[in-house]
């Protein structure tokens, strides 16, 4: 390992961990189909180039699908790590600038990725063949949020029921990433 591997904070993140906080945060009552939402589905080795991304058969409808599937995480060029931590500074209220001076990132793609986090973790449509409008889970992860519940729904939500969800997302985030400030 090389001095600069010691300084560079993504190089310093556990992918393991970074892949059971996506599962936690998505299943919390075990992984389900993003195609047909059963819950019958089995494990299915682990992706060729991302040894912890878990695979996934559904054995009701036959889909594939892993961890990321369906999430603005997938299909991007940057790992997940990179992307927990940017989540991470987003909390701290850091800007997209001081984001990508910690990341090494162009502020651009910094300014991509903290729109797309807002958007939601898993709001994007599932690379998964679908008809019709479907919708997985979402999560608001609002800067500087600091137990305003209020204000989250105010600037996260887009009516009653998206402003509880971002409350509830928002906690269980708060209490997966930092169980000490809980
Ligand atoms: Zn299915």
């Amino acid at each position: 390992m090389g001095a600069s591997d010691l300084i560079n904070l993504s190089g310093l993140i556990d992918d393991a961990k970074c892949f059971a906080l996506v599962r936690q945060h998505r299943w919390p009552e075990g992984a389900c189909c993003p195609v047909c939402d059963s819950g019958a589905v089995i494990r299915d080795g682990y992706d060729d180039t991302q040894p912890y991304r878990q695979r996934y058969r559904c054995k009701a409808c036959a889909g594939r699908f892993d961890d990321l599937t369906g999430t603005v995480l997938s299909g991007h060029h940057q790992p997940l790590r990179v992307w927990v931590l940017c989540l991470y500074f987003m909390c701290l209220n850091l800007s997209n600038r001081q984001i990508a001076l910690e990341l090494g990132l162009d502020a651009s793609d910094v300014q991509a990725m903290t729109e797309q986090l807002r958007r939601g973790l898993v709001a994007k449509a599932p690379e998964v063949e679908l008809g019709g409008e479907v919708e997985i889970d979402e999560v608001y992860v609002v800067a500087g949020h600091k137990g305003q519940p209020k204000e989250v729904a105010k600037r996260g939500g887009s009516g009653a029921a998206a402003g509880w969800q971002a409350r509830r997302d928002a906690a269980r985030w708060r209490r997966t990433n930092h169980p000490s400030s809980a």
